[in-house]
Formats: structure tokens, C-alpha cells, sequence
């Protein structure tokens, strides 16, 4: 399966992603984990630019991160249809709902969603699961853990961000098995019901 766990900073998606792991491998499943912006060199680059050490118009970026996602799917070694083809299961933070969620923001959504077409007709997820939380305590999540170029978020923005993961999904989830799932609550609980989603399609 390829599974995709979305949702904003301070959602919880490392924390549901680690444990939604651990329950596929005691079942025996081998695991592959991976994220995006990707540790490949595009995905490298991206991040210099989101941690502001490179400038780039926020359509450069946009590119960036379908290419990135390019690279995501076809690296011969590191790649997604690579992983699922030797029989792991994939679970991504991010795909290319957070695209269209993240930078519709400053460039038309329409460019954006023909930007992603490629990686929607190639690989679509089994499972797209988006952790919703309200945008105060994403905040407060974040402010929690101290991360430094995470305190620039402002609450303005991830409720914008929030709003267009929610559009995405109604314009561009087209023919796809997304989860809206409730990521205020007690983890396990929360894990619970992922795995009720993944428990259901590995059947
Ligand atoms: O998921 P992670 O915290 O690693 O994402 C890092 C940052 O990358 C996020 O805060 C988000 O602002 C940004 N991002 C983005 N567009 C994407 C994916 C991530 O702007 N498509």
C-alpha cells in the first residue's frame, strides 16, 4: 500500500506516522518511511529556501516541489514506485495535496493542480489520510517543540493553509480514498483510527 499522511505543521503526522509503522511491521509488513520536501538534492534545495537561506519566487518553489516529487517517484533506487514494486509498504509525510494546499497560496491553484498531474495520474495514494487540527493548537504544538524556523508560522497562515488542504480535497480528490480525521485528541486514539482506515484496505 501506499499510504499518505497529511496535515500542518504540528498535526502529529511523525508521531501517527511512527506508530502506524510499528503496528504494520508487527503484523509482519516490511515498512518504508518517506517524506517531502525528499532528502534528494531538489528536496535539499527546497528546504534552504524554506529555511530562507536561498531567495526564490514562490512559483520557482512551486516547480521545485513537483519536481522534487518527480524524483520522489522515480528515483531508481530511492523511489516510490521503486519501494512499492519491491513490496513495501509506503507511508509519505506529504504529497502533493500539501502542494496545492501550500502553494496556491501565491500562485494560481489551477497552474498548481497541472503542476501535480503528473504524480496524480502515476501514483495516487491508496490512502490519504489528513490529520485536521485547528490552526491554535497546531501553534501551540510547535511552540511546544521549539523549532526555531517554525515559530515564523502565524495563525493567519496555517488557517489559510488548513482552508486549502480542505478545497484541495473537494477539487482535486477526484477518485481518491482521503481521510478527514480528527488530530486533536489522544495519539493512540488517533492511531486507532488510521488503523481502522489501513486495517479495512489491507483486507
Ligand atoms: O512536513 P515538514 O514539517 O517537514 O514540512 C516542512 C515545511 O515545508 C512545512 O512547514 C511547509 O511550510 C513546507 N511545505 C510546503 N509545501 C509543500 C510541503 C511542505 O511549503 N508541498
Amino acid at each position: 500500500l501506499f499510504i499518505v499522511i497529511e496535515g500542518l505543521d504540528g498535526s502529529g503526522k511523525t508521531t501517527q506516522i511512527e506508530m502506524l509503522k510499528d503496528r504494520l511491521q508487527s503484523g509482519g509488513a516490511a515498512c518504508y518511511l518517506t517524506a517531502e520536501p525528499t532528502e534528494l538534492p531538489t528536496g535539499k534545495f527546497l528546504r534552504s529556501i524554506l529555511q530562507k537561506k536561498v531567495a526564490a519566487d514562490p512559483k520557482t518553489v512551486a516547480a521545485l516541489f513537483a519536481a522534487d516529487r518527480i524524483e520522489h517517484l522515480y528515483h531508481p533506487e530511492e523511489g516510490l514506485l521503486r519501494k512499492l514494486e519491491e513490496g513495501y509498504q509506503v507511508i509519505a509525510s506529504r504529497y502533493y495535496f500539501s502542494s496545492l494546499a501550500y502553494q496556491s497560496e501565491f500562485a494560481d491553484p489551477g497552474w498548481i493542480a497541472s503542476l501535480n498531474m503528473l504524480a496524480k495520474r502515476t501514483l495516487p495514494a491508496d490512502i490519504t489520510i489528513f490529520l485536521d487540527l485547528d490552526p491554535e493548537i497546531s501553534m501551540q504544538r510547535i511552540a511546544a517543540r521549539g523549532e526555531e524556523h517554525e515559530l515564523f508560522e502565524t495563525r493567519e497562515k496555517l488557517t489559510h493553509v488548513r482552508e486549502s488542504f480542505h478545497l484541495a480535497f473537494e477539487h482535486f480528490g477526484e477518485g481518491e480514498n482521503i481521510h478527514i480525521i480528527d488530530a486533536s485528541g489522544d495519539p493512540i486514539d488517533i492511531s486507532d483510527a488510521i488503523w481502522a482506515v489501513v486495517e479495512q484496505k489491507l483486507q
